[in-house]
């Protein structure tokens, strides 16, 4: 089964290496983490406080019933292709929660290969946690793009750096980098960064603002950009949510 949180777009890719591609979007449910180290306030459907990530209604299992079971992959990419321009191929983007939790899903490498075979760009957006091999040819197209959580997540180190997925997904994939959000004062996480850069191989790196309005991510740029060009890091902004704060399916 694949619990599918939402399926949108064509809009732009807001973030990362592919910032500005029109691409869908399929957000998978379900995630490995909570990450309440980021703050984002929320109520569950039973009247609980929290507090997570901006993608909580994904993660969090009491939002379980707005998300959508589909048995397999023809069902998903039906749904997608109600969506799909007719002028142009748009980016696939296979986002989340976690959705290298279904890797191991037939039906999902089913979903991967189709659209990978049909000539589409995939990104996979992962926190690159999971234990995974990348052996088919299929899988080695996929631009997996690693947002590897930090201290400021509060997720235990052991949980959120696992030096084998990423050294497979470095090396394998081909195409992937790493992405991580920052915010004022955040300087120490240098250190961090610099740790987990010590094991792998050359990759690329993006840090982006944290926030999840068009104010907070024009207080943390400038910040972000003094960093990447001191630590000779790349800056990407994160358009969506300047131009739509943290709206969803846009
Ligand atoms: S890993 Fe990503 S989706 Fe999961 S809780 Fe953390 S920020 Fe949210």
């Amino acid at each position: 089964m694949l619990d599918i949180t939402e399926i949108f777009g064509p809009t732009i890719q807001g973030e990362g290496k592919k910032i500005g591609t029109p691409s869908v979007f399929i957000r998978f449910g379900r995630c490995n983490f909570d990450c309440n180290g980021f703050g984002v306030e929320y109520t569950t459907p039973s009247g609980v406080k929290k507090f997570g990530c901006d993608s909580y209604y994904a993660v969090d299992n009491e939002f379980k019933k707005f998300w959508t079971s589909y048995e397999n992959s023809e069902t998903v990419i039906a749904e997608v292709a109600k969506i799909l321009p007719v002028e142009y191929k748009p980016d696939i983007v296979i986002t989340g929660g976690e959705p290298m939790i279904y890797w191991k899903n037939e039906e999902f490498q089913k979903l991967l290969e189709y659209y990978v075979t049909q000539g589409f760009n995939v990104t996979i957006e992962t926190n690159g946690s999971l234990d995974m091999k990348i052996d088919k040819p299929y899988q080695k197209e996929i631009l997996y793009s690693i947002s590897v959580k930090l201290s400021n997540a509060n997720e235990s180190y052991k949980k959120r750096v696992n030096h084998e997925a990423l050294q497979e997904m470095i090396s394998n994939g081909g195409k992937s980098y790493l992405k991580f959000v920052v915010s004022q004062n955040d300087e120490n996480i240098i250190v961090e960064i610099k740790d987990i850069l010590s094991n792998l191989p050359y990759v690329d790196v993006f840090l982006m603002p944290q926030g999840d309005s068009n104010d907070e991510i024009v207080k943390n740029s400038l910040y972000v950009i003094e960093l990447c060009v001191k630590y000779g890091f790349k800056y990407s902004d994160r358009l969506h949510i300047r131009i739509w704060d943290n709206k969803r399916g846009v």
